[in-house]
């Protein structure tokens, strides 16, 4: 009950994958009182620095309130009837004229469940296209593509619990001490209590995550896959194997190890290519044969990259050859950067997925999800992937996007290119909750979104877990929830299937969806994600759902059976049960540093704010940290590019440049340079990162290369 100030909601914090629980008291003089909340598990109680700033991020000032077209004097408010008929008419001519795939939908990993379900399902089910893509594109898409590729599905095997059951914990491409604080301190808690327990990074810089470890990698950026390969050799050759599971569990190995034994079998040439320490890397390469309890944490160190999917397989190759998989504190584990990236792909929100994690390429996939949705197509064929989608809207092809809870003008690579994509599109839709961004400077039509606080649905977060988001603010002007702005638009293109009384309805019906025919009966399609058991739910038990990991599988006796890890049988979701090597053939970065351009540009993100800084960026406390962009650099480059700490230098890429302070002291290794991704072109300078990055793109899951973009710095 909205009225009623003082009492706590029990809900999730919205800034990254780790997903806490918060307790949110609203008080009667308009702020809001946060806390952890103790009763969930991800975080019992404890909130990071940016979890504890929510309350300072709730107010309104800047606030998007109201629909708005841009005619020939710029923004005017409208009605949403006015916007919405005027973007379903548009929709309605595009597509009649230049067919389904002239449109599209570009959507955030900030969306919550129940609004990337109905964003999909109206895109492939009655649209009849797959473009639509998501930011989630950008931080974990090669995690998922690797995880199809040795497990069948994209499933993380893995829970919370098991960093701290882990003899050993390694940190590969993850400031998780920055960017995932609660789960670092998960890990730091395990290891005060268990000082034996050994925790590897490795990383190209020595970040804040560094201070706890026993051993740090400064491993050469891109170079991950050399790494891996060399521990897969290395395991066999020594006979760290367990031949047993090997041979009744998995295929592939023969062919893994042939590729990985062609340039990787001699752990001195591996640690030169890696450059690192020969002794350290055999103390890795030690620790990790003697130990079982082995848990492999990855993240946007391993997934930005033009190899990022090897990468992911490179190192679930080395989980399978020894088994270290499906039993307490052993496995590959991904974590996802944004709160719901995991709940996007259990919809399907990506251009290459269909909804409850179904292929789009399988007929059969496809059919059971049309006869489902009685919808009157189905998308097959996939659709543009987030780089190739903005550069389709450049050549024309795609006439027509509607952003989503995201701002691609900042973040995406290339970022000069979406401004000029978006320049030339015909109709360029943003819902938003922010006035004020570089990307709705492009827009024909501002829709006014509900922001975290005031609306309601479900996240998952990187162990599997659903909660609830729970509304304890009103709906600010003319705001809406983005699952009934899509509906409401569907209706408004003659579309039927989006008639819902509430959030919770939107929810049944994706649970429904993913226990429907979901077996090994002939004609069913089997597949690991089931929420079955989380169907029919009241509008009452939705409210009240208590978190919850999947699947969640109602069993016949009627009580409902979740697994915190998987694949504890040995059972994978490939068509005969059997995990996958895969073979990865090392490869360099595409490009690479050169004469004119020396170093090598790495980004990522800072402690204290989030994305594009549209929620952080309110709060004063969380601004003390760092104040403005910068450019990490070893001091010895800057002497030998002359350029001094604390002054401004000129960054510049092939794609384009900024201006940024020097800055020494983040841990970066010679050769390299460092900048994070939060400012923006609303800055008092233009200091858009992604504007100097490489478009270069991994060619198996579409993920960009944010961790390397040859760079040149010099005085400003
Ligand atoms: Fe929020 Fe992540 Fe911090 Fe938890 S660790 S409080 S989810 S930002």
């Amino acid at each position: 009950n909205l009225s009623q100030a003082h009492l706590s909601v029990r809900t999730t914090c919205p800034y990254c994958g780790v997903g806490c629980g918060v307790k949110a008291t609203p008080k009667g003089d308009g702020t809001v009182e946060i806390a952890g909340d103790a009763g969930h598990a991800a975080n019992s109680g404890k909130l990071c620095v940016k979890g504890s700033a929510l309350g300072e991020t709730v107010g309104l000032d800047g606030r998007l309130l109201y629909p708005q077209l841009r005619g020939a004097d710029g923004l005017r408010r409208v009605s949403w009837d006015a916007a919405l008929d005027q973007v379903a008419g548009d929709w309605q001519a595009i597509i009649a004229e230049h067919g389904p795939d002239a449109v599209a939908l570009y959507v955030s990993g900030q969306l919550l469940t129940e609004d990337y379900y109905i964003a999909n399902k109206l895109m492939k089910g009655y649209v009849g296209s797959a473009n639509i893509d998501t930011n989630s594109r950008l931080c974990m898409s090669s995690a998922v593509a690797g995880h199809k590729r040795a497990f069948g599905e994209d499933l993380v095997p893995v829970c919370y619990e098991d960093l701290e059951l882990a003899d050993m914990v390694v940190l590969v491409g993850s400031n998780t001490a920055w960017c995932h604080p609660i789960l670092f301190q998960r890990i730091a808690r395990a290891k005060e209590a268990r000082p034996e327990m050994k925790l590897v990074v490795i990383d190209p810089r020595r970040t804040a995550t560094c201070e706890l470890a026993d051993l740090h990698l400064p491993v050469k950026p891109g170079t991950d896959v050399w790494l891996f390969n060399g521990l897969l050799s290395y395991l066999a050759r020594i006979g760290a194997v367990a031949p047993d599971f090997i041979a009744a569990h998995t295929r592939g190995l023969e062919s893994a190890l042939a590729t990985a034994n062609v340039e990787c079998a001699d752990p001195l040439e591996v640690a030169k290519i890696c450059r690192v320490d020969p002794a350290a890397l055999m103390e890795f390469y030690e620790a990790f044969a003697a130990t079982a309890k082995v848990i492999t944490a990855f993240s946007q160190g391993v997934n930005q990259s033009s190899a990022g999917t090897d990468k992911a397989n490179s190192i679930i190759n080395c989980h399978l050859i020894g088994g270290r998989i499906g039993q307490p504190g052993m496995g590959p584990f991904s974590i996802t950067g944004q709160p719901n990236a995991m709940g996007g792909r259990e919809v399907g929100g990506l251009a290459n997925m269909l909804a409850a994690h179904m292929d789009l390429e399988q007929p059969a996939h496809r059919e059971l999800v049309q006869t489902f949705w009685d919808s009157p197509r189905i998308a097959d064929h996939g659709g543009h992937k987030a780089v190739d989608l903005f550069k389709a809207i450049e050549a024309g092809t795609v006439k027509a996007v509607w952003i989503i809870a995201t701002n691609p003008v900042v973040s995406m690579p290339d970022a000069d290119q979406i401004k000029r994509a978006l320049a030339k599109c015909q109709l360029v839709v943003v819902s938003d909750i922010v006035q004020n961004t570089d990307t709705n400077d492009f827009a024909h039509v501002l829709l006014p979104a509900l922001g975290w606080g005031e609306k309601d649905g479900t996240v998952t977060n990187s162990e599997r877990r659903i909660s609830r988001q729970r509304a304890f603010l009103p709906a600010p002007g003319e705001a809406r929830a983005d699952w009934q702005i899509l509906c409401q638009f569907a209706q408004r293109m003659g579309y039927e299937g989006f008639d819902f009384d509430g959030v919770h309805a939107v929810f049944d019906e994706h649970a429904r969806l993913s226990a429907h025919q979901n077996g090994n009966a002939p004609g069913e399609v089997a597949r690991v994600f089931n929420i079955g058991a989380l169907a029919a739910l009241s509008r009452n038990e939705y409210d009240a759902l208590e978190p919850v990991q999947w699947p969640a599988v109602r069993l016949a006796d009627g009580r409902v059976e979740v697994s915190q890890r998987l694949f504890g049988d040995g059972r994978f979701a490939h068509a005969d049960g059997k995990a996958r090597f895969i073979a990865t053939t090392p490869r360099a970065p595409v490009n690479a540093v050169c004469e004119d351009f020396p170093l090598a540009l790495n980004t990522g993100r800072v402690r204290d704010q989030w994305h594009t800084m549209t929620r952080t960026g309110k709060s004063a406390k969380l601004a003390d940290h760092v104040a403005e962009s910068f450019v990490d650099m070893h001091p010895q480059d800057a002497l030998l590019h002359g350029v001094r700490e604390g002054e401004l230098a000129r960054v510049s890429t092939k794609w384009g440049a900024m201006v940024a302070r020097v800055q020494h002291g983040g841990g970066i290794a010679r050769g390299s340079v460092f900048i994070p991704i939060h400012w923006s072109g609303q800055s008092a300078s233009d200091a858009r990162v992604g504007a100097l990055v490489n478009p270069v793109v991994d060619p198996v899951s579409g993920e960009p290369e944010f961790k390397h973009t040859p760079v040149r710095v010099e005085q400003f």
